[in-house]
Order: structure tokens, then C-alpha cells, then sequence
């Protein structure tokens, strides 16, 4: 479970997120949908602990999270840009937070088939011994969503993981994105300013402007009855 309480983050003077309320259930698929610079990847951010809030609580499974490090919340995040070492291959990419967490008390064999099993997941098991440069963005993409899985997270941010790859590729990915993480019933947070692939995707929608949240519904609540006029012409956009 992830929540936020009156999260908010001031750059200088300027608010980027306003008291910013919500909360994601147990296995819960949450959208975070809203145009460009309305503050959605600051609050990823503040929930994933790369950033502190000027105000405002981060709570993680009834644990306000705040005074935990990145490493100690247990939530694992997928970058805009996603981030692979290019010196290693697909395997040691996807295996390094488990090297890294275990720090040698598992086996290798055991990170080895929990590596093979996530790969797997999402098509990419014939690829584990290529370095980043021999993937194409689609496979980069899908390395780095297995990456973020391994540990079996807590909660699964995913910051826009689709915005390098090209629009069928992206349907296609998106898709298997949302079916695991129902299978596994991770709780899930996806970001995203795309209208149609948040009412795609989304069990609820937090639609957001200029760091405030506008309206919070189901996809079904968010297009037949808008909270307000911004709601109404940004999520009827894609229709
Ligand atoms: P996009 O869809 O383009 O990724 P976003 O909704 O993720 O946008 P954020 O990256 O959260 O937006 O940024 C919110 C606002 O905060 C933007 O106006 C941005 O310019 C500003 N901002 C982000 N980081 C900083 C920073 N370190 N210092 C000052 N302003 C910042
Ligand atoms: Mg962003």
C-alpha cells in the first residue's frame, strides 16, 4: 500500500507538488496522468525516497516512510530514461539488486534462476547475455522493467518506462506491464501524460495539474463525469 498525505514540494518559492493526497491499495494499478512539468515524476521521486518533501507524509504499508532511505522502502522504480549499465549484460544488469541486497548470503545459482524466471516474464530470456548496446530500445525497455521486479517490491513506480519505444511496441508492452502486475499483485503506480493509456491501464486515475490533484475515479468515473473542466478536456482529449 502507498500513500501520500499532503505531500508537497517547493523549488525555492515555486510549489511543484500542492499538497498532494492518495492512496494506492494492496495490488492496486494507480495512473498518475497529467500534461508535461505538473510535478508527477517529483512525487514518483518523494514516494521512491530520492527526494525529501517540504512538507507532507510518504506512508508505505501503514509506515510513515519519510525518515527511511531509498534502499530501506522496499519499492523499486522505472526511470523516463531507464538507466542500464552499458558495460554489463543483460543478466548482470537484472541480477545486480539482488547481488547487491543479498550481498553474497544466496547463492548465485538461486539469483540465477530468479533472474532467468522474471526474464522470462517478459520475453527477454534469450537476451541475458547481450549488453545493453545489442538490445533494441523495446528490449532495453523490457530489461529494465525485470530489473525493477526481481526483488518481488513492495510497490512498482514506473515513471513514463514507454516513452522511448515506438506506438505499437508501446501497446504491446504496456499491456504485459499491467497483466503481471495484477498476476503478481504488485501495487503499482504508473505515470504517465498519455489520456488513452491511463483509461487503458488503470484500475483508479489521479489526475493531476500544476501539482494539485484535480479529480482521483476509476477510468469509467473519470470520463463520464469529470471533476471540472480541466478533467473534462484533458481526459476527453482521447476520445
Ligand atoms: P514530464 O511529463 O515532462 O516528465 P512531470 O510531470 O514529471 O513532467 P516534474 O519532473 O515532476 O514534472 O517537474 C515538475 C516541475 O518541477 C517542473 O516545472 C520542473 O521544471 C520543476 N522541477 C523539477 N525538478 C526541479 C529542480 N530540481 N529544481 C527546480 N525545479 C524543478
Ligand atoms: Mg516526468
Amino acid at each position: 500500500m502507498i500513500e501520500t498525505r499532503e505531500l508537497t514540494k517547493a523549488y525555492g518559492r515555486r510549489v511543484v507538488v500542492d499538497a498532494v493526497s492518495m492512496a494506492v491499495g494492496p495490488g492496486e494499478f494507480m495512473v498518475v496522468l497529467g500534461p508535461s512539468g505538473c510535478g508527477k515524476s517529483t512525487i514518483l521521486r518523494m514516494i521512491a525516497g530520492l527526494e525529501d518533501p517540504t512538507s507532507g507524509e510518504v506512508v508505505l504499508d501503514n509506515r510513515v516512510a519519510n525518515q527511511l532511505s531509498a534502499r530501506d522502502r522496499g519499492v523499486a522504480m522505472v526511470f523516463q530514461d531507464f538507466a542500464l549499465y552499458p558495460h554489463l549484460t543483460a543478466r548482470e544488469n537484472i541480477a545486480m539488486p539482488l547481488r547487491i541486497a543479498h550481498a553474497g548470503a544466496r547463492s548465485l545459482a538461486d539469483d540465477m534462476r530468479r533472474v532467468e524466471q522474471v526474464a522470462g516474464y517478459f520475453g527477454v530470456a534469450d537476451l541475458l547475455d547481450r549488453k545493453p548496446g545489442q538490445l533494441s530500445g523495446g528490449q532495453r525497455q523490457r530489461v529494465a522493467v525485470a530489473r525493477a521486479i526481481v526483488r518481488d517490491p513492495r510497490a512498482f513506480l514506473l515513471d513514463e518506462p514507454l516513452s522511448q519505444v515506438d506506438a505499437h511496441l508501446r501497446q504491446q508492452l504496456r499491456r504485459e506491464i499491467a497483466r503481471l502486475a495484477r498476476r503478481l499483485r504488485v501495487t503499482t503506480l504508473y505515470v504517465t501524460h498519455d489520456q488513452q493509456e491511463a483509461l487503458a491501464l488503470a484500475d483508479r486515475i489521479v489526475v493531476l495539474e500544476s501539482g494539485r490533484v484535480r479529480q482521483i475515479g476509476t477510468p469509467q468515473e473519470i470520463s463520464s463525469d469529470p471533476a471540472d473542466v480541466f478533467v473534462a478536456g484533458f481526459v476527453g482529449a482521447a476520445r
